[in-house]
């Protein structure tokens, strides 16, 4: 086994692609300092600035608001109630009662009323599901976080999302997405700021985080999450580093450096505001207005 490289105790991680092996204590002292890093290399936000987390109940996001509170940054919690049955219901309130031991402001929308017939409708649509939930999910965080008066919103999005999607796009030569994603996203156009300061974590760190830190989080998942294809590249990934450490970090990282600037578009320009709503929106209508306007012709389905 191999020994911290700080105090020679026994590691509980070993990290290939930074050649770093830690134990419990300065892992977890690693890991708060690295995000503390992250957020200001990439410009995410100032402890000034308030800024709404984004949270699940997952591993990801409980961990990100707990580290944001310890680097003494003013973030509250948004969870979105999508009622979808019981699964919704045990991860707000694993996140409420994540919020008080926090002693944090937490902000549930509750569209378990509105949107009530999303699962029915999901089971419907030709679309993948959690799709169909990322829409509804990206919409609200955006028009809470401005009702609320937040400047960013912050997401539990780490490595192996970020780079099991780039890799998606890749085989797809999906340019507009190429275009797009980075971590953090400025505010424009009716947008408010969007980072995502765990983007260099591995799922692995992310995990051990949660677990040396007690964080009681929800482990299973959506009931509709069978998004096959995600899981599928995030394997393939993982098969790639263990053959080869220090690969996904290495993907992501150049993207970011090489890639994302050849592709960089400022497409916000022709944003409209959605007819409906008010929202911003590429189209007449924005999604979620079109979303709704499904749900609520019955016959349809
Ligand atoms: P997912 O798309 O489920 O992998 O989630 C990605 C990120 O979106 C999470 O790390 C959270 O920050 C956020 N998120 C997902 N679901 C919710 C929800 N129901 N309410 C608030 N934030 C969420
Ligand atoms: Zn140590
Ligand atoms: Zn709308």
């Amino acid at each position: 086994m191999k020994k911290c490289r700080i105090c020679g105790k026994r590691a509980v991680i070993y990290m290939p692609h930074h050649r770093l092996a830690l134990c419990r204590e300065h892992f977890v002292e690693w890991f708060e300092r690295y995000t503390a890093r992250t957020i200001k290399e990439f410009k995410m936000f100032t402890e000034d600035e308030r800024v709404l987390v984004a949270v699940s109940g997952g591993k990801d996001s409980l961990a990100l608001w707990k580290v944001l509170r310890k680097l003494g940054y003013r973030a509250d919690g948004l969870y979105i109630h999508l009622g979808i049955g019981e699964y919704s219901e045990r991860s707000k309130e694993k996140v409420e009662k994540f919020a008080r031991e926090l002693g944090a402001r937490l902000i549930v929308k509750d569209l378990s009323k509105e949107l009530d017939r999303l699962p029915e409708l999901v089971k419907h649509t030709s679309r993948e599901a959690c799709s169909l939930c990322g829409v509804v999910k990206r919409y609200n965080f955006n028009k809470v976080a401005k009702e609320e008066g937040y400047e960013v919103v912050a997401t539990g999005h780490n490595l192996d999302d970020e780079a099991s999607s780039l890799l998606a796009s890749v085989l797809n030569w999906n340019e507009k997405y190429l275009g797009r994603k980075y971590p953090v996203l400025k505010e424009e156009g009716g947008f408010v700021r969007k980072v995502k300061p765990f983007c260099k974590f591995t799922e692995k760190e992310t995990a051990l985080y949660a677990l040396l830190e007690g964080i009681d989080f929800i482990e299973e998942e959506c009931p509709f999450a069978e998004d096959a294809t995600s899981i599928f590249y995030k394997q393939v990934l993982n098969q790639i580093e263990e053959r080869f450490p220090g690969t996904k970090l290495r993907f992501y990282l150049e993207y970011l450096r090489k890639v994302y600037p050849r592709f960089r578009t400022d497409d916000k320009a022709e944003l409209k505001s959605c007819k409906v709503c008010g929202e911003p929106t590429a189209g007449e209508v924005c999604p979620v207005c079109r979303l709704k306007e499904k749900l609520s012709a019955r016959e349809a389905l």
